[in-house]
């Protein structure tokens, strides 16, 4: 890879899901990559579109037959309404093409340092059902996938969505080399699984002491878990203006975050896998914006310490 450049693996065809605009976090990642490809702040030849797994692979996390239900489209309302959307059998290669961009960013994130997905991130999907827009929980299948890749490698998960990545920990809790950083407020529900390094928050946290506390904590979970490989997961609902309503960081407090943690990674050569994660807000190109925010944080100190 050529210095300074930064792949962008995504699941072209997944907005196409969706009638309408209503589902944001599927058609987030389409609007962040067309604001990255217009400010050229990535250029096509770096954008890797990606294609449908095979079930096998989605089946290291999931059970039969939770994947039966999804690539059927046969589902009760209750657990439609509890994803987000309505379940058909369209919904399958879609997801799956996101998922794929995930393993794909960590893989090439160990061979580049660095690799970010246009999706992916979704922290809310355990082993037989799925919440809020989170299918299959890539998080854990990318994680599950690199153990049977290579048995020793020690991964850390850092999670600075402002919700809890309680479906992450439930499907990693078995996997010893694998540790979970979760930096969040619960608003009003409390998980059932915990992270390894587990931070609450006050809800309605403001930016500095977000930003102090936050880089603290991480710094501890890094030296602790000395990892081969991070998996992000960068989450931008912790804005102010976000349906969760769980933080009020503005997007200055964000992008400072995003260039502070993808510093930290990037100039210390721990391989960095970016994924989208959280964010769902009032205003959709907003909320674009914030995550194309987050990748060019990443570019910029991709750039900056490209070591040739
Ligand atoms: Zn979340």
């Amino acid at each position: 890879m050529a210095r300074g450049t930064m792949k962008c693996f995504h699941s072209q065809a997944l907005p196409t899901l969706l009638q309408d605009e209503s589902s944001l976090p599927l058609w987030k990642g389409k609007i962040s990559c067309d604001m990255l490809l217009d400010e050229n702040i990535v250029t096509s030849a770096e954008i890797i579109d990606c294609q449908p797994l095979p079930s096998e692979v989605i089946r290291s996390a999931h059970s039969r037959a939770y994947l039966h239900k999804i690539l059927s489209g046969q589902m009760d309302l209750k657990e439609q309404l509890l994803l987000g959307f309505k379940v058909t059998p369209a919904v399958y290669p879609l997801v799956s093409s996101s998922v794929n961009a995930s393993i794909s960013t960590c893989l090439t994130a160990l061979a580049e340092k660095v690799a970010v997905s246009l999706s992916g991130g979704m922290h809310n999907a355990y082993e037989d059902f799925g919440l809020n827009y989170s299918i299959f929980n890539d998080v854990a299948i990318s994680a599950k996938i690199l153990r049977q890749m290579y048995p020793q490698i020690k991964i850390l998960i850092i999670d600075t969505d402002a919700d809890h990545g309680a479906g992450t920990n439930s499907l990693l809790k078995d996997d010893p080399l694998t540790k979970t950083f979760s930096f969040h407020s619960y608003g009003s529900r409390k998980p059932s699984f915990m992270s390894d390094y587990d931070v609450t928050v006050a809800r309605y946290i403001e930016g500095n002491s977000y930003i102090d506390l936050l880089m603290d904590r991480l710094a501890t979970a890094l030296e602790r878990s000395m990892p081969d490989l991070v998996i992000w997961v960068s989450g931008v609902s912790g804005h102010y203006l976000d349906q969760s309503r769980l933080m009020r960081l503005n997007s200055e407090d964000l992008f400072y975050r995003d260039i502070l943690i993808s510093r930290a990674m990037i100039k210390n050569k721990i391989p960095l896998a970016v994924l989208l994660g959280g964010g769902n807000n009032e205003n959709s190109v907003l909320t674009g914006k914030l995550h194309r925010n987050t990748i060019a944080a990443v570019k910029h100190n991709a750039r900056a310490y490209a070591s040739g």
